[in-house]
Order: C-alpha cells, then sequence, then structure tokens
C-alpha cells in the first residue's frame, strides 16, 4: 500500500480547473518529484495534499486513512509536514526559535525525543547549528531555505512535501540543498518535491510526474526521464 494516494484529484479555483484527473503515489521511502513548466498545476497539487486547497473531485489516501476532506493540522498531526514555497520563516525569531516553531502543531512526547532531533536537523544542516542564535529575516537565502526545511524536519514528517526548494538560489546553493534533500531521504524520509529545476530533481529521484497545463502528461523513474529526449527538450533546455 502507497503512503500517499492521489486518486483523480480535480481542483478548481472558482470556474477554472488547475489541475484535472491527477493521480500521483508516493511509496514510503520514497523520492517522488512533480516537474512542469509554470502554471501547470505542482503548487496546486502540494496545496491539495496539505488540506489549504479543497479537491472538486477525487480523493487522498494517506497510510490507509481517507484525508481529503481532513483539516490541514490534522494532517499536520498525521504527519504530511510541508515546508513553505518561499520558504517563510519567522524573520524576527531566531534560528532556534524557528525551529521549535516547527513542532509546534505536533509536540514531542519527550525532551529526549526533541533534543534528539534539534540534533539531526543540525547534523543535516550545521550551518544553522553555528547561526542558531541569529534572526531568520537576517540569514542568506540559501540558508533561510534550510531553515524552513528544518523547520519541517523538527515536526517529524512521515512524508516531507518541499515546493520549490531551489527557487531564488544560486547554482551551489541549489547543489548542496538538492544534496541535503536526498540524505534526509537517503535517512528513511519520504519525500514528495516540487521543482523546475528537473535536471537536479530527476537525476535524485526515485520517480517523477510531468505535469502539464493541469494533467499528468509522464510518469517514470526519475533517471529514464531525465534521459528522454523529449524531456530534455520541453524540461532541461536542451533539444
Ligand atoms: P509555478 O511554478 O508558477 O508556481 P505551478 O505549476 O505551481 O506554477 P500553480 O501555481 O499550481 O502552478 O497554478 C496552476 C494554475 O492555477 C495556473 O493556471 C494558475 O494561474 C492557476 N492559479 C493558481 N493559483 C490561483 C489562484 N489563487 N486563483 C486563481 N487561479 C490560480
Amino acid at each position: 500500500m502507497p503512503l500517499l494516494e492521489i486518486t483523480d484529484m480535480t481542483v478548481s479555483y472558482g470556474r477554472i480547473e488547475a489541475i484535472r484527473d491527477v493521480s500521483i503515489t508516493v511509496e514510503t521511502g520514497e523520492l517522488v518529484t512533480l516537474i512542469g513548466a509554470n502554471g501547470a498545476g505542482k503548487t496546486t497539487t502540494m496545496r491539495a495534499v496539505s488540506g489549504v486547497r479543497p479537491l472538486a473531485r477525487g480523493r487522498i489516501v494517506f497510510d490507509g486513512q481517507d484525508v481529503t476532506r481532513m483539516k490541514p493540522h490534522l494532517r499536520v498531526a498525521a504527519g504530511i509536514i510541508q515546508a513553505p514555497e518561499g520558504r517563510g520563516v519567522f524573520a524576527g525569531m531566531t534560528v532556534m526559535e524557528n525551529l521549535e516553531m516547527g513542532c509546534f502543531a505536533r509536540p514531542f512526547a519527550s525532551k529526549a525525543e526533541h533534543d534528539e532531533t534539534v540534533e539531526r536537523v543540525f547534523t543535516f544542516f550545521p550551518r544553522l547549528l553555528e547561526r542558531r542564535t541569529q534572526l531568520g529575516g537576517t540569514m542568506s537565502g540559501g540558508e533561510q531555505q534550510m531553515l524552513a526545511i528544518g523547520r519541517a524536519l523538527m515536526a517529524r514528517p512521515r512524508v516531507l512535501l518541499l515546493d520549490e526548494p531551489s527557487m531564488g538560489l544560486a547554482p551551489m546553493i541549489i547543489q548542496q540543498i538538492f544534496r541535503i534533500i536526498s540524505e534526509i531521504n537517503a535517512q528513511g524520509t519520504t519525500v514528495l518535491l516540487v521543482e523546475q529545476n528537473a535536471q537536479q530533481a530527476l537525476s535524485r529521484s526515485d520517480r517523477a510526474y510531468v505535469l502539464e497545463t493541469g494533467s499528468v502528461v509522464r510518469t517514470g523513474e526519475g533517471k529514464a526521464l531525465l534521459a528522454d529526449p523529449a524531456i530534455k527538450e520541453a524540461y532541461l533546455g536542451v533539444g
């Protein structure tokens, strides 16, 4: 049974169907990516999974439970954790305070579990440890992205939703962020990733879905899609 199973999902903004009959599955432990051009419906798909956009049609099942109509905070409690698009760190709070906010909706059972998770986050992001007393708003773009992902990890995601973590970052930082995402996944966290940076994302994904104007037009293993001439031409800027 997949950890996350989206079946024939349609999401509308008013009369406009942003995505139509989209079906996506994510198995436990996988890193699955959605790629697609601007406006293809990637963010809308993520919003529907986290519960901030209602479905017009279709179904979302998480760990065997129908969550289609479940409120966002209950999905968080169940372990569906999204690191916000555009980073969304609290500018006036320190790095440490930002991290603590991450477990607000999913409190730890014990201090030991809390400390262990903080330590884990600092292992992935040593920079956050160095900067733990710095205000979030004074960090660089890449550091803020690390903080946004670190904060999401504080909620112990059973599936981690990442919406364009490479957005607006310099190429070297993008490499670093993708390496860390791979590492987080390798250590057992299931990841659903939305990316415009198809090259990086596909090379690190178990599987990927290609969205075009609200529909899934292709799916396959990340590396297979990366090698596909049509994908190369459309998404990797080579013919
Ligand atoms: P991008 O990479 O630009 O964020 P995307 O693939 O994430 O693109 P979505 O943001 O999901 O695409 O948008 C899908 C479609 O829904 C687009 O046609 C967009 O114009 C439309 N849309 C998105 N948000 C809204 C909104 N709040 N109101 C009306 N239409 C919207």
